[in-house]
C-alpha cells in the first residue's frame, strides 16, 4: 500500500499558513465537537478542522471498505482496529481530495460548507477512549538525573535498566484532552527531616515532557508481539504532560512505584499523529550497550526526530520557554517496549496509550522536568517576568510542543496545554 498522502510535492486548495504543523502531509485524526454540538471524527488540515463523518456521508470515502457510521463515532476505536491497510487508504483519500488539483470538493460549495470548519469553531475532545495506560522509564538521561538526585550518583541507573524498558501501569480515567485545567492534588508527604508524614495539598507539583503511543489491538492474551513487527500495531502518537506531585512520589513510591503522586492527571494533544506520517523523520535511536536479549534487538532505524520544547505561562504574564528536547534521544524505541511489554503474553488493545516516560535531553537545557531543570528546586528558573520557580504554582499554564522538520516538510503534533488550578474545594 503506497503512502501517496506523504506527498511532500502535494499542495492544498486549502490556504495553510507558512510552517502550519498540519500541512497537507500531516492528515492526523481527532475528535471534536462543533457548535451544533455534533460530536464526529476529523482530521486538521491548516487552521480548519475536517468532518469526516460529514465526507462519509457524502460517498467521498467510495471505494474503502468501512462501517457505515465509521467517523460518526466520538471515539477513533474501532477505526483503528480496522487496521494500517484502512488507515492508509483514508489518509491517502483525504489527500486526494483536497489537493490543489482536485476539483471534486474545491468546486461543491455546499458540500465544502458541511465539512469544513474553522478550527476555533470547534471543541477538541479526547480521540480515544483509553482502555489501559501504561509509562515506560526509557530515557537514559531522566533516569540517571533521577538516580542521582533520590539514590546514589556512583550507581544512579538501577542493574535491570540496560536490559529492559521499565514500565508501570497508570490509570487511564484522569487523561485528560489539551485545555482542561488540573487541580494540585492533595496527598501524604515526610517533610525533609521528620520521622511522621503530613496531610495537605502537594507542594511540588511538576510537569514530565513525554510523548504517547496509541495502539491497535495487537494479540491475544498469551501471544507476543514481534519486536520486528511491533510498528505495525502503533496507529499513532501524542503530546503528552504526565503530571507528577513530586513529594507525593518521594514518601509513596517504595516498594511498588508510581501510585497518587501521578494519576491525579495526565494531559495530552488532541491530534493523533499517524505513525506513517512520521515515516520520513525515522533516525538511529542511542547504540545500546550491552546488546540487548534477543527478544530486543531490531535492525534499522526507531527512533524519530522530534523537537519538543516546554514553556511554562504565568497568569497575566507571556510565556517563558524552558526546555528544548528531542523524541530521538529515547535509549528504548516504541517498539522494543510494545514487544516487552507483551512478550509474557499481556493483551494490547485498540485505543491503549503508552507514554515514553520523561524525554530528557544529554544537556541541562533540554531536561524534561522541573526536577532536573532546577535539580531538586536547588536552582531555581527566572521566568521573562521576573518571578522565580522551583516547581508549577498555581495558575501557571504549562504548554508543550512537538513538530518533526525536513527540508520543507514540517509534520507537527500542535500542543498540550494545561493550567494548574488550586487545590479542589467542593462547592
Ligand atoms: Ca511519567
Amino acid at each position: 500500500m503506497p503512502l501517496t498522502a506523504n506527498n511532500p510535492n502535494r499542495k492544498s486548495w486549502l490556504n495553510i499558513p507558512k510552517d502550519s504543523d498540519f500541512p497537507i502531509q500531516n492528515i492526523p485524526f481527532g475528535v471534536f465537537i462543533t457548535k451544533d454540538d455534533v460530536v464526529t471524527i476529523g482530521t486538521r488540515i491548516g487552521d480548519y478542522a475536517i468532518d469526516l463523518g460529514a465526507l462519509q456521508q457524502l460517498n467521498y470515502f467510495e471505494g474503502i471498505e468501512l462501517t457505515d457510521d465509521m467517523f460518526m463515532q466520538d471515539t477513533l476505536n474501532d477505526f483503528i482496529s480496522d487496521g494500517k491497510k484502512t488507515w492508509r487508504l483514508v489518509r491517502n483519500r483525504i489527500a486526494e481530495l483536497f489537493d490543489v488539483n482536485n476539483a471534486e470538493l474545491k468546486d461543491n460549495e455546499a458540500h465544502r460548507e458541511i465539512v469544513i470548519f474553522k478550527i476555533e469553531d470547534v471543541e477538541m475532545q479526547l480521540p480515544v477512549l483509553i482502555g489501559d495506560y501504561t509509562d515506560f522509564y526509557s530515557s537514559r538521561e531522566h533516569a540517571t538525573n533521577v538516580g542521582k538526585m533520590f539514590r546514589d550518583p556512583e550507581n544512579a541507573l538501577l542493574p535491570n535498566w540496560l536490559h529492559l524498558p521499565v514500565g508501570y501501569h497508570g490509570r487511564s480515567s484522569t487523561i485528560v484532552p489539551s485545555g482542561i485545567p488540573v487541580h494540585r492534588p492533595y496527598g501524604q508527604t515526610l517533610p525533609a527531616g521528620e520521622t511522621q508524614p503530613v496531610f495537605g495539598p502537594s507542594k511540588s507539583i511538576d510537569f514530565e515532557l513525554e510523548m504517547a503511543f496509541i495502539t491497535t489491538d495487537a494479540n491475544i492474551m498469551g501471544e507476543n508481539i514481534p519486536v520486528e513487527e511491533a510498528e505495525e500495531h502503533i496507529f499513532g502518537m501524542v503530546l503528552f504532560n504526565d503530571w507528577s506531585a513530586r513529594d507525593i512520589q518521594k514518601w509513596e513510591y517504595v516498594p511498588l512505584g508510581p501510585f497518587l503522586a501521578k494519576n491525579f492527571a495526565s494531559s495530552m494533544s488532541p491530534w493523533i499523529v499517524t505513525l506513517d506520517a512520521l515515516e520520513p523523520f525515522r533516525t538511529g535511536g542511542p547504540e545500546q550497550d550491552p546488546k540487548p536479549l534477543e527478544y530486543l534487538q531490531q535492525t534499522g532505524n526507531h527512533a524519530f526526530d522530534i523537537n519538543l520544547q516546554v514553556a511554562i505561562e504565568p497568569e497575566d504574564a507571556e510565556e517563558t520557554v524552558i526546555s528544548n528536547s528531542n523524541f530521538k534521544y529515547m535509549y528504548w524505541s516504541m517498539s522494543q517496549q510494545l514487544a516487552h511489554h507483551t512478550i509474557n503474553g499481556c493483551r494490547v488493545n485498540s485505543g491503549d496509550l503508552m507514554g515514553s516516560g520523561t524525554i530528557s535531553g544529554p544537556t541541562p537545557d533540554s531536561f524534561g522536568s522541573m526536577l532536573e531543570l532546577t535539580w531538586g528546586g536547588k536552582n531555581p528558573i527566572t521566568l521573562k517576568d521576573g518571578t522565580e520557580r522551583k516547581f508549577i504554582n498555581d495558575g501557571d499554564t504549562v504548554i508543550m510542543r512537538g513538530y518533526c522538520q525536513k527540508d520543507d516538510i514540517r509534520i507537527g503534533f500542535g500542543e498540550v496545554c494545561s493550567k494548574l488550578l488550586p487545590p479542589f474545594s467542593k462547592k
